[in-house]
């Protein structure tokens, strides 16, 4: 399912666009910037990633939270952890 040109649901202003946009993903301390492809709005910093676009930058997360050294134990507070958020300003 494509949601190419649909009406953003979030600020309800601006249409969803199928395009990189970098994010900055934290995890703990640490924070590194990523180019993920995702549909974002074209009013407001949000976006919607689906699993594809997920797959995209897999890899590289996975590296990222192996450098961070977050065991699979952690996994339980984990995702509380982990916030992934435009970079303000980016691929405007
Ligand atoms: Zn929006």
């Amino acid at each position: 399912m494509s949601l190419e040109a649909t009406p953003c649901p979030v600020c309800g202003l601006g249409t969803l666009c199928h395009r990189v946009k970098q994010v900055i993903v934290d995890i703990a301390e640490y924070e590194r910037v990523m180019d993920q492809p995702g549909f974002w709005c074209n009013h407001c910093e949000e976006g919607i990633i689906g699993g594809t676009d997920l797959l995209a930058t897999e890899a590289e997360f996975q590296a990222f939270r192996a450098f961070v050294r977050v065991s699979p134990l952690s996994d339980e507070w984990l995702p509380r952890r982990i916030r992934r958020h435009a970079a303000p300003g980016a691929s405007r």
